[in-house]
């Protein structure tokens, strides 16, 4: 069975096809500045590793649905003979809203209920759903599957996702806590259950999703019971440009200043966090350079960083009542060692340490000292597998 995992924003689109026998990409790809003047495909086939860039017009999503079915019937660059070899297609659809606590099927009521959540995510929704319905006009007959960043966090009590807002604002604009990145801790959560040997359902486990956008999720017996990220990304841990959480009065106070609210947003969304503290850079490497040679300001930003992690993993093992398991994932907890052990420094008390050699090795790693308590694996992230196995899943009736 072949899925093709598509990931489209406004200008952009990243796919991959998916071997699911053997869980192995066949091709992967990104056609970017769609709609916009030299837009281009760059198409890998998996086998060979070499990268083509295709310059070719594509004028919208559907342009570019069809340069990606092009590119994987290509005699020489394709993977597939043609179409009738893709089994369906799982859509990465940023915001499911309270309406979606799991992947779907498309249909005409799932639509109208992703139009509904357009509100909460305005950037990223419309380009979702108008890469689902390219979809549909190209390979009628194939199913889609909509699979949402916010659908595993939807098993948060509702003393973890409310706000304490007038409860009014809830009922009437859905104000709440809904979490981002949920497919990436879904999947590790998952294999660390895998690799502990042990059902998810026996485990309390806090997964750090730490890459250029950062979120920790507390997910007990299988299920999140919370998560830093809330109405929107911006909030929880500090990220790469955005301030993680703070003190709301903060907004007033610069609207207040004269500050228009799209120049506070854009502030807080792609000014701040690490790169806003530093004034170096939002990239962990160019971030630990700079503080190893002696910049104070870098520094700073990095120890923000991994004491905001720090308290949250504090935090939800208080929330769970306990811990099994620490996973470290995305750009930053699946390559920066130093920044990994930084974060658990001092958490001996709960358990948690880590063997300083054990940190240095990549892959899927139990990073643990031999007498902790609790486990510190390193699990690399994989949103895409995760999209085809649940769309493999629904396809089948499963
Ligand atoms: P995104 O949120 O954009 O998906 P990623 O999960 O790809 O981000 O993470 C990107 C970040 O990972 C980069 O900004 C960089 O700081 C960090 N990163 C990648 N490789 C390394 C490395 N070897 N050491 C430290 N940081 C790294």
């Amino acid at each position: 069975m072949n899925i093709l995992v598509i990931n489209a924003g406004s200008s952009s689109l990243k796919y991959q096809l998916i071997d699911m026998t053997k869980e192995e990409v066949l091709a992967k790809g990104l056609c970017e500045r769609i709609g916009i003047d030299g837009s281009n495909i760059q198409h890998t086939k998996v086998s060979e590793g070499k990268k083509v860039k295709i310059e070719k017009e594509m004028k919208d999503h559907g342009d570019a649905i069809q340069m990606v079915i092009d590119a994987l019937t290509d005699p020489e660059h394709g993977v597939i003979s043609s179409m009738d070899e893709i089994d369906a297609v799982g859509h990465r659809v940023v915001h499911g809203a309270e309406y979606f606590a799991a992947s779907t099927i498309i249909t005409d009521e799932v639509k109208k209920a992703l139009e509904m959540c357009t509100p909460l995510a305005p950037l990223h929704n419309p380009p979702n759903i108008i890469g689902i319905e390219a979809c549909e006009k190209i390979m009628p007959g194939v199913a889609q599957v909509a699979v949402f960043d916010t659908a595993f966090h939807q098993t948060m009590p509702a003393k973890a996702y409310m706000y304490a807002l007038p409860y009014e604002l809830y009922e009437s604009d859905k104000i709440r806590k809904y979490g981002f990145h949920g497919t990436s801790h879904k999947f590790v959560s998952q294999k660390a259950a895998e690799f502990l040997g042990k059902p998810a359902e026996d485990l309390k486990i806090i997964t750090c999703h730490l890459g250029n956008g950062s979120s920790v999720s507390a997910v007990d017996g299988g299920k999140c019971v919370d998560t830093t990220m809330g109405f929107t990304p911006l909030d929880g841990v500090v990220m790469g440009t955005r301030t993680g959480a703070m003190d709301p009065a903060v907004v007033t106070y610069l609207l207040n200043k004269g500050m228009s609210a799209k120049e506070v947003d854009t502030l807080m969304n792609k000014k701040s966090g690490v790169f806003g503290v530093s004034g170096v850079s939002s990239d962990f490497r160019d971030l630990s350079a700079a503080a190893n040679d002696g910049n104070e300001r870098a520094r700073l930003a990095l120890d923000m960083f991994t004491y905001s992690v720090k308290k949250y993993i504090g935090s939800y093992a208080a929330a769970m009542g306990g811990v099994d398991a620490v996973v470290f994932t995305a750009g930053v907890g699946e390559n920066d060692a130093a920044t990994r052990a930084e974060i658990v420094s001092g958490l001996e008390f709960m358990g948690i340490k880590i063997d300083p050699e054990k940190n240095a090795a990549r892959g899927t790693v139990d990073i643990s000292a031999a007498d902790a308590a609790v486990k510190t694996l390193v699990i690399p992230t994989n949103e895409e597998l995760m999209i085809a196995i649940d769309t493999k899943q629904l396809v089948e009736g499963k």
